[in-house]
């Protein structure tokens, strides 16, 4: 690789910029995303910014369902962007269209229009999951790995909260 090609590898790694669309979220996921940018999460150290133009823009995270209203407003966004493009599922509604799915107005997730490189999910999905998907999305661009699906695991509730509950220390 050419050293223009690595300086330019490595520059896209430390700040990656995002375009934030909500393509028919109900809003809460669009909350968790705002509440990654405040300072108690902080997402600017990874060097990530967002950006309100598509053309200043490397990673598109989108929330909510695809709706029939916004195709065509997402596929032109996407197209404005430069390539390398990575886009981010935001929520189950993005990852698989979620409450939403089967509505008359909902064509279903973002890959069904768009090719979606991380799946984040949650309802909504919280600002530590999309920093842990960021990140994982990072990775996978430093290594020599082709960039693939990127999902970030939801931790599992037990089935019975009380019975996994540790036992009380016994007082004297
Ligand atoms: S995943 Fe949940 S919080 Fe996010 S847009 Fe869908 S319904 Fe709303």
């Amino acid at each position: 690789m050419g050293l223009v090609k690595s300086i330019v590898k490595w520059a896209r790694i430390k700040s990656p910029w995002l375009l934030h669309f909500n393509t028919g979220a109900c809003n809460a996921c669009d909350i968790e995303i705002i509440a990654a940018l405040t300072p108690y999460y902080d997402i600017e150290r990874f060097g990530i910014q967002l950006k309100a133009s598509p053309r200043h823009a490397d990673v598109l995270v989108c929330s909510g369902p695809v709706t029939r209203q916004v195709k065509d407003r997402l596929v032109r966004i996407y197209e404005q962007m430069p390539e390398p493009k990575f886009v981010i599922a935001m929520g189950t509604c993005a990852c698989s269209g979620g409450a939403f799915q089967g509505c008359y107005n909902v064509l279903g997730g973002i890959d069904t229009v768009l090719p979606v490189t991380a799946y984040i999910p949650g309802c909504p999905a919280s600002p530590a999951a999309l920093i842990d998907g960021i990140v994982k999305l990072l990775r996978s661009l430093q290594g020599s790995a082709p960039v693939g699906p990127v999902t970030q695991q939801v931790p599992q509730m037990p089935e019975n909260p009380e019975e996994e509950a540790e036992e009380p220390a016994e007082t004297a």
